[in-house]
């Protein structure tokens, strides 16, 4: 079993149309998944794009990605592997801002991709999604509960599926080459580039047609690495 799929539980790998058991009793609402994550619910610019052209500030402003990084926002950046990516900011308790006093999420429809994921994980082979269940240590915390099969498209309740995942692989591969240009470049330019990645992936406010915007500023990325390295 390659490195990037030894959390999984049941050593197999699924797709999208597979059925697998994630299912936890309806999910009992016990909300330890939303608790105590520190800063491991990364937020990807589909993430970003969902949130903001759902939510309004108080008055009605658009939400940006400045003002959900901000002091007060519930997102905060920090360092991944040694890139500087947001994720969502755990409030005193360790709880998700997002999380109400009944132990629900109150922005369910608009969760994260990473939320809705879990309890499985997400691994990329040939330029493909494939799908793990993520074990014992990681994954829910009712663990012997009855897993129920659950078909992991519906699980992950997003629309346009095919183009998600396409948008998954292409930005995984974004940041991968990025981590490896560190021992390529000096630390100058290695910044330069982070700050470029954020500049272009979540400073600027995307179009309506997200995967179509992102494949336009996959080609700029790439024109960047030519310029800068
Ligand atoms: S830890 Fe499991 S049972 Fe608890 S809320 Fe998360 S998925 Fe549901
Ligand atoms: S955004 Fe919602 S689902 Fe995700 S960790 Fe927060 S409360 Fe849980």
């Amino acid at each position: 079993m390659s490195n990037q799929y030894e959390w999984s539980y049941d050593n197999k790998k699924y797709t999208h149309d597979d059925t697998a058991p994630i299912g936890c009793d309806d999910c009992a609402s016990c909300s330890s998944c939303c608790k105590k994550m520190g800063d491991t619910i990364l937020q990807d610019p589909y993430d970003l794009w969902n949130f903001c052209s759902n939510m309004k500030v108080s008055g009605g402003m658009a939400v940006t990605f400045d003002i959900l990084v901000s002091e007060d926002g519930p997102w905060e950046l920090s360092y991944q592997d040694g890139v500087i990516l947001p994720n969502i900011k755990m409030v005193e308790d360790g709880r998700c801002p997002f999380l109400n006093e009944k132990g629900r999420c109150y922005i369910h429809p608009i969760r994260s991709g990473l939320c809705r994921l879990f309890p499985l994980g997400r691994g990329f082979e040939d330029g493909k999604v494939i799908y793990y269940v993520l074990n014992d240590e990681l994954g829910c915390e009712k663990k012997d509960n009855p897993r129920t099969p659950v078909n992991i498209k519906e699980w992950l309740g997003i629309k346009d599926i095919d183009r998600y995942e396409e948008f998954q692989s292409k930005w995984y591969k974004i940041r991968d080459d990025l981590r490896n240009r560190h021992d390529l470049c000096d630390e100058k330019t290695f910044k330069d580039l982070q700050m470029r990645l954020l500049e272009l992936f979540y400073q600027k406010p995307y179009d309506k047609d997200f995967f179509w915007d992102f494949d336009k500023r996959v080609k700029e990325w790439e024109d960047s690495l030519r310029n800068i390295v």
